[in-house]
């Protein structure tokens, strides 16, 4: 048993690692500052002698400093999320991603700690429409376009953590996460297929981007957060990148359609212009589907949810969440 810290603890995906540490037993200490998250999501667990809640940003160095000092080791996952923030506040974002990783990493090696799990992501990626395997290139756009600052932000990131394992000897996990969805995720932030839930259950069309074609691998939360934890007990994954997400690849209009027959929703799909939709320059990425051999071979791993039964749990908690907001409940976040 471990005590670990866990930025971005309150989080969409972060509620599901702090969940899964404590049901094996493990301490944790969340680290949050609560921009796009809620406490509120932790609420089930407040009860547990083994979870403190520690309001703050990683931008806060000595905060992060306290706190390292009394744990095992880390898992950072606090990061700007979505499309919509990173367009709205892309300084906040870049800022939050360096800086912070940077606070994480340097207090975590002071520490000893015994490793840490950097989550991510597949924007490292870019532009590139080809087989991502870990060491694809990455094909980024102009530095005027903002989805390239986050890209480039995730990317330093990754410099700063591998920097720390080879010159520092600090053990870093780096866990690229593909497109995470499940109950819980909000909508507020752009993430698709809760908008589509929410919007096929309230009777609204289904807002497309683009033609629709352009394509997306889903992966369970659940499934995402148990790679995370065989990753971080595999030694061998120490110092690589690995790709976490679902190769079941899916067109965005596709996926529209597979919502609506299993919400038994009247609604329909509205085309929206891509350019319409992001008015401030952001670019879509026609395709991003993971290569999974690595996880696979280091740990065993596959997702067990498939994309029907993610659309039937998303739902289902939709339909749940409006339920309750119908009698008089509360909820952050959009979610
Ligand atoms: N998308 C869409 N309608 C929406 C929200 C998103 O068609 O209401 C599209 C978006 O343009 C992208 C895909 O769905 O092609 C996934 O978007 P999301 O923001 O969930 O993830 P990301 O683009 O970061 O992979």
């Amino acid at each position: 048993m471990s005590k670990v810290m866990v930025t971005g603890g309150a989080g969409f995906i972060g509620r599901y690692l702090t969940a899964a540490l404590l049901a094996r037993g493990d301490s944790v200490v969340v680290v949050d500052d609560f921009t796009t998250s809620d406490a509120a999501r932790l609420a089930e667990f407040r009860h547990q002698p083994g979870l403190t809640l520690q309001e703050g940003s990683v931008l806060d160095q000595s905060l992060v400093e306290q706190v390292s000092a009394e744990c095992d080791w880390t898992a950072h996952l606090a990061a700007a999320v979505g499309v919509r923030r990173i367009l709205d506040r892309p300084l906040a974002s870049l800022r939050g991603n360096v800086l912070g990783t940077e606070h994480v990493l340097a207090a975590a090696q002071r520490h000893h700690h015994q490793r840490v799990l950097l989550t991510s992501t597949s924007e490292v990626y870019g532009r590139n429409t080809g087989t991502l395997y870990e060491d694809a290139d990455r094909l980024l756009g102009p530095t005027t376009v903002s989805r390239w600052s986050y890209s480039a932000g995730k990317t330093v990131d990754e410099f700063l953590a591998f920097g720390y394992w080879r010159e520092l000897g600090l053990p870093v996990i780096v866990a690229r996460l593909f497109n995470t969805v499940g109950p819980g995720q909000s909508s507020a932030y752009g993430a698709v297929l809760p908008r589509f839930a929410a919007q096929a259950l309230a009777g609204e069309d289904l807002t497309v981007y683009g033609d629709g074609r352009q394509t997306r691998s889903f992966c369970y939360v659940t499934d995402v957060v148990a790679a995370l934890l065989a990753l971080t007990d595999q030694p061998a994954a120490v110092g690589v990148p690995v790709n976490v997400g679902s190769e079941e690849e899916v067109t965005i209009l596709d996926l529209a359609h597979r919502v609506l027959r299993a919400a038994g929703s009247a609604s329909s799909v509205r085309f929206v212009d891509f350019q319409a939709a992001h008015p401030d320059g952001f670019e879509e990425v026609p395709r991003r589907r993971p290569e999974t051999s690595r996880v696979r071979e280091l740990t065993g791993w596959r997702p067990r949810y498939d994309l029907d039964a993610i659309i039937e749990a998303v739902l289902e908690h939709e339909r749940h969440r409006t339920g309750q907001l119908a009698q008089g409940g509360v909820s952050g976040h959009g979610e």
